[in-house]
């Protein structure tokens, strides 16, 4: 039995018309427990059009107006955490821990898009010249769309749509075809909370839905996260077609521990992120990067901890790590570990030998000691339960190695020396650093971004800079002469 996923459109599901369609699964059980439509280009035009009306009613909403749904969809997201969690989970594969984390730093966003009377605050000179004030205005763009990927299916739709819509935009989101129904959930919560149908849109789809995005006239801007060659594809054709792009791609995140770190806590920390949501995070820290002697402890810590950790269905309590998203995806993961050790890593953990009693896409928590730069393990993103141990002798071997990556999304030091932190802040080419953190995700009042091959564009994800992706500014000069002063005047407008 599986239950149709549609689209949502016009404040309403809507059945796709293109007559194709897309298997989803529970990763747990390896069990089809959906079909999702994909649309059609033709589809998305009718979307576009739909859009665009009430982008233009929208934007006439007044500021407390757009707060006040804000606040209303945070509560009823608040409130609905698990059911959303659970739908996550099923789909996902993420332990229902993970998911409700997932939720509540997407809701953060809803927090901070709330605030919209404020963030949208131009300024104003009085007396810029004689008589003439100068001042500055916000607007939004219209129709915007998000384009996201499979392993944050509520907390990356969330980064984007609350702070488009508070802006004054209407939001198409395409969701990943992979985990859809958290958009629908969203969607309704939407409407619920008193947003006008058309301002939030789900059009469900794959590459010809997103091609139909990058080309469309009506669209004046695109959100994409996901891997980085599409990512880049993105950047690339949207640009082309005059359009606003943030392009998030994907990563390789190292910890740099260094000889004086708590060797506890970091192998706490370091097994923490490489493993949760079955390193399925593009934070995930997939690299240990071990100086001089902490090496041999740091491993021998990071082992131990392995086995304890309860792999199985995410919806069960208990469970510590759940599969991953699909079967191929599953033995591709599982194909690295095989790389990595005929190119003389030494397996110290190998997830291939673990057995979970279900028939999901399940991959048990590998560990790799003396992977060098050179092997596959290290230099593709793997996303995966995979964690590398690359050794160094020195600090600036540590440095050079994370900065010569192509990634550069996030990275974290650990050591117990201020200075050396402080040293690794300044010298560290990454876009989001942690000190003794392990997944540096920014809060919502911060922007998140990568740099190099981790992001295209210019312009990081939410907060501030969110704001300033979904609007574009004016500047008003203006003057309310007296009739007495008036006068023709041929030459340049001058200030003094
Ligand atoms: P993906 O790139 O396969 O898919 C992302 C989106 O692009 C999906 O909506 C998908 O339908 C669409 N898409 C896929 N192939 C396409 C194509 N050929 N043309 C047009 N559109 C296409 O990514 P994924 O597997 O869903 O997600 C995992 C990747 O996302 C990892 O690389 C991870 O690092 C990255 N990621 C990055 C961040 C970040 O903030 N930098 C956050 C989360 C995930």
């Amino acid at each position: 039995m599986t239950t149709h996923i549609p689209h949502w459109i016009d404040g309403r599901e809507s059945r796709g018309t293109s007559g194709r369609t897309a298997p989803v699964f529970n990763p747990a059980t390896g069990a089809q427990t959906g079909e999702v439509d994909l649309a059609s280009a033709a589809e998305v035009d009718a979307v576009v059009a739909q859009a665009s009306d009430a982008a233009r009613e929208w934007r006439q909403s007044s500021l407390s107006r757009r707060s006040a749904v804000l606040f209303a969809f945070r509560e009823l997201l608040h409130q609905r955490t698990d059911e959303l969690a659970a739908i996550i989970t099923a789909e996902h594969g993420k332990v229902l821990s993970d998911a409700a984390g997932e939720i509540a730093r997407g809701l953060e966003n809803v927090e901070y898009a709330a605030g919209v009377p404020q963030l949208l605050k131009g300024g104003f000179s009085e007396q810029a010249a004689s008589g003439v004030d100068v001042y500055s205005i916000r607007q939004p763009l219209g129709v915007v769309a998000g384009i996201t990927p499979f392993n944050f299916p509520a907390m990356v739709p969330l980064w984007m749509c609350a702070n488009a819509i508070a802006c004054g935009n209407a939001f198409i989101l395409k969701p990943s075809e992979k985990d859809p129904s958290a958009s629908l959930f969203l969607a309704r919560l939407w409407k619920e909370a008193g947003l006008p149908d058309g301002v939030f849109t789900v059009l469900q789809g794959d590459k010809e839905a997103v091609d139909a995005i990058l080309e469309h006239p009506g669209i004046a801007a695109v959100s994409f996260v996901g891997s980085t060659p599409i990512a880049k594809y993105i950047y690339e054709t949207g640009t082309a077609h005059g359009k606003r792009v943030q392009a998030l791609g994907g990563a390789k995140n190292h910890a740099l521990v260094l000889p004086d770190a708590d060797v506890d806590m970091a192998a706490d920390a370091v097994v923490s992120a490489a493993y949760g949501a079955a390193g399925e995070r593009c934070m995930a820290l997939s690299v240990a990067v071990a100086v001089g002697d902490i090496a041999d402890p740091l491993v021998d810590a990071i082992a131990v901890r392995l086995p304890k950790l309860s792999i199985g269905n995410g919806a069960e309590p208990g469970t510590d790590m759940g599969p991953l998203i699909t079967r191929e995806h599953r033995d591709r993961v599982a194909g690295y570990i095989g790389a990595g050790q005929e190119a003389g890593a030494t397996v110290v953990v190998d997830g291939r030998e673990t057995t979970v009693p279900e028939d999901g896409f399940f991959l048990g928590t590998t560990l790799l000691d003396h992977v060098t730069p050179e092997m596959t393990v290290y230099t593709d993103e793997i996303f995966g339960p995979v964690l590398g141990v690359v050794r160094v002798e020195t600090y600036e071997q540590g440095l050079a190695l994370i900065n010569a990556n192509q990634y550069a999304n996030g990275t974290a030091i650990f050591t117990r020396d201020g200075g050396a932190a402080r040293q690794f802040q300044f010298d560290v080419e990454v876009g989001m650093v942690g000190i003794n953190v392990p997944i540096p995700v920014p809060v919502a009042y911060y922007s998140f971004g990568g740099w190099k091959d981790s992001l295209f564009g210019d312009t990081h994800m939410y907060g501030p800079e969110g704001i300033s992706f979904y609007t574009r500014g004016k500047v008003v000069t203006s003057r309310w002469p007296d009739p007495a002063t008036s006068s023709v005047d041929l030459g340049f407008p001058r200030t003094r």
